[in-house]
């Protein structure tokens, strides 16, 4: 989870987004039919590429890993070898068709995969670095109240190319990324060994330090992340720390409760000496009261955590148990997050990140693998 300074952005109205034109592609064609080797591991290309020697294999994984789309550009390999591997393989399985950008940090990308649309988003905190956050499944299947990918269910997930892709797209307008984090579309740790597959390959040109991986709170992932790596930070989607609400809440809560999830973190931070962050959706009238500041301090005891307070992004449609969600107010706001504080819980209040581009935590969603005429880039 990025750890952004909470400063407001001029982000609320519909005439501050600026959608800009992608020249219309990749519907996949024959070449996105061949073997993608993006998101494949320098381990599994050596294999691939085999009897090219290692180091042609590690001359492909660096300018794959660039961001190159075309075999073309990889002027240290000759010529014939260039050919030959677009006659068997691609670069793109993916076609980027819109991207929309607020004009004050914030930008959301609009990807096509096979059978859908994910959206990756970048957001630019006040010191100016930029955080990618990556999608890792098509829709979502954990069913968060408060969340619009949860709405979608869940297609499928995406495998290593189509999540690495995400950074290459991203990074082709912002090649300054700073951090990457797993919190976009779908719950990571039920897509693993993609999500192991890609991080395998982004961790070699970002510090596993400054990735970061979300989740709703599943416990086996995370013992699978303390025991096997890789060492990536964690956030842990909390919402409250009071059992009851949360089960109501978020419905995987039933099957991980908080005293199994607080085990398996302190095993994951004896491990890897990471802080955590948890992170709080703050919906109005909820889960800001006395009682969700004294469990969510009991629930942190022990754990050096650092906890996100997210206010609620709005997204129509969204209810809890028949009352329609809103925003918590300043006056909410500011009481909880004292009460925090006066437990010596270090919080950071981050506002409306990504609001101008439906960016925002919770905010995810494509409908279905058509976009909407007008706003199609
Ligand atoms: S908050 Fe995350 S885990 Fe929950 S429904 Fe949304 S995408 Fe899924």
């Amino acid at each position: 989870m990025p750890r952004f300074d909470g400063g407001m952005h001029p982000l609320t109205a519909q005439s501050a987004y600026a959608a800009l034109s992608i020249p219309r592609a990749p519907t996949p064609g024959p070449a996105a039919q061949k073997p993608s080797l993006s998101g494949v591991p320098l381990r599994e290309l050596e294999s691939i590429l085999a009897p090219l020697p290692r180091y042609r294999a590690v001359q492909v994984f660096s300018w794959i890993n660039s961001g190159v789309d075309s075999f073309e550009a990889m002027n240290n390999l000759p010529l014939e070898q260039r050919r030959e591997l677009d006659g068997r393989f691609c670069l793109r399985k993916t076609a980027l068709t819109q991207k929309l950008e607020d004009g004050a940090g914030a930008a959301k990308l609009r990807i096509g995969v096979p059978g859908g649309i994910v959206e990756a988003v970048v957001l630019t905190d006040g010191a100016g670095r930029r955080t990618a956050c990556l999608s890792t499944q098509l829709g979502c299947a954990m069913g968060c109240v408060f969340c619009k990918t949860g709405l979608m269910g869940l297609t499928r997930n995406l495998d290593s190319a189509e999540i690495t892709e995400q950074f290459y797209h991203i990074r082709k307008f912002y090649p300054d990324i700073a951090n990457i984090v797993f919190m976009g579309m779908g719950e990571p740790l039920l897509n693993l060994q993609e999500l192991r597959r890609s991080l395998d390959v982004l961790c070699r040109t970002m510090s596993p330090r400054r990735v970061t991986v979300s989740t709703c709170g599943l416990v086996d992932g995370i013992e699978s992340l303390a025991v096997e790596g890789p060492a990536v930070r964690l956030a842990v989607s909390i919402t409250t720390a009071r059992e009851e609400l949360r089960r109501r809440l978020m419905p995987v809560s039933a099957a991980n409760p908080l005293p199994r999830l607080k085990d398996v973190l302190l095993r994951h931070q004896r491990r890897w000496r990471r802080r955590i962050t948890l992170e709080a959706v703050l919906l109005g009238g909820i889960n800001l009261g006395g009682d969700d500041a004294s469990a969510m301090a009991a629930f942190a005891e022990g754990l050096d955590v650092v906890v996100n307070l997210i206010p609620w992004n709005p997204v129509d449609g969204l209810h809890f148990e028949g009352v329609p969600l809103r925003e918590p107010s300043a006056a909410e706001l500011d009481r909880f997050c004292a009460a925090l504080e006066g437990f010596g819980l270090k919080t950071i209040l981050r506002r409306e990140k990504g609001r101008g581009v439906c960016g925002a935590c919770g905010q995810l969603g494509a409908a279905s693998g058509k976009l909407p005429e007008a706003a199609s880039g």
